[in-house]
């Protein structure tokens, strides 16, 4: 355990990739070596139809499964969504909530991902709270308005006695998704700082110094070490270097030997 004393986060986003077979294969594999990765939570966010095989596969263990959307409403008329309730039916511990890809292409707005953050964190099931900023909102000085905007509507919606252990943000700047451009570790831990920062101000010291706050953004294998080696960077949330399990188990690796104290 890092001195700070926040556990490590590794997660992998599938996003809309893998057949339930691949899914099998890749958990498989996947449950020993998170068995060996003491220091480092280790979550994988699969496709809707995934989901029920995959957490079958991985209770009892050290898999967190989730799923990367889900709707705020309990049941009803809400054609094609799914809610905290049948998550929780078959075995799912997490949710991604607001990432850029939601926001961006489905239109989610601060206020919708602010209720799916309550309500997740109302029936148990971890948020993984996205946040980050445009190209051209970093280069036009927007970047710290966008991103303390997303983080204040989640944090006003919350209220005040939420615990800093049942939530997770991760930063993850648009530019660098899917990009093959990674912020350097240096902008990573400033946006993080910040972030944490705010927290602390918002809510106060405890929360702020437990909340695990990750870093996504064109992660590998390569470059995990550098950037989970900084004081405020929790672990990360990966995409495209996760579909292949033995690429996010260099990533797991990795954030056990970095934050193992
Ligand atoms: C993501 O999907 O959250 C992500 C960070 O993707 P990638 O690692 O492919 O940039």
């Amino acid at each position: 355990m890092p001195e700070n004393g926040r556990r490590p986060m590794m997660a992998a986003n599938w996003k809309m990739n893998k057949t339930v077979t691949e899914a099998e294969r890749y958990i498989a594999a996947l449950l020993p070596r998170a068995a060996d990765s003491g220091g480092v939570d280790v979550a994988v966010f699969t496709p809707f139809t995934c989901l029920s095989e995959a957490a079958r596969m991985a209770e009892d263990s050290e898999v967190l499964v989730g799923a990367q959307n889900f709707y705020f409403e309990d049941s009803g008329a809400f054609t094609g969504e799914v809610s905290a309730p049948l998550l929780l039916d078959i075995g799912v511990g997490a949710v991604i909530v607001g990432h850029s890809e939601r926001r961006e292409v489905f239109g989610e707005s601060d206020e919708t991902v602010a209720k799916k953050a309550k309500r997740a964190v109302e029936a148990k099931l971890l948020p993984v709270v996205c946040v980050g900023e445009t190209k051209e909102e970093r280069d036009s000085g927007g970047m710290w308005d966008k991103i303390s905007g997303q983080t204040k509507a989640v944090m006003d919606e919350l209220g005040g006695d939420v615990s800093g252990d049942s939530v997770v943000f991760a930063y993850e700047p648009i530019w660098a998704i899917g990009t093959g451009d990674t912020a350097s570790p240096e902008d990573a831990q400033e946006a993080i700082g910040q972030i944490r920062g705010l927290l602390r101000e918002t809510r106060d010291d405890s929360f702020a110094d437990s909340v695990r706050i990750l870093y996504g953004g064109s992660v590998k294998p390569e470059n995990i070490a550098e950037i989970v080696a900084k004081e405020d960077v929790d672990g990360g949330l990966v995409g495209g270097a996760s579909l292949e399990v033995e690429s996010f188990e260099k990533l797991i690796a990795a954030a056990d030997g970095q934050k193992d104290g």
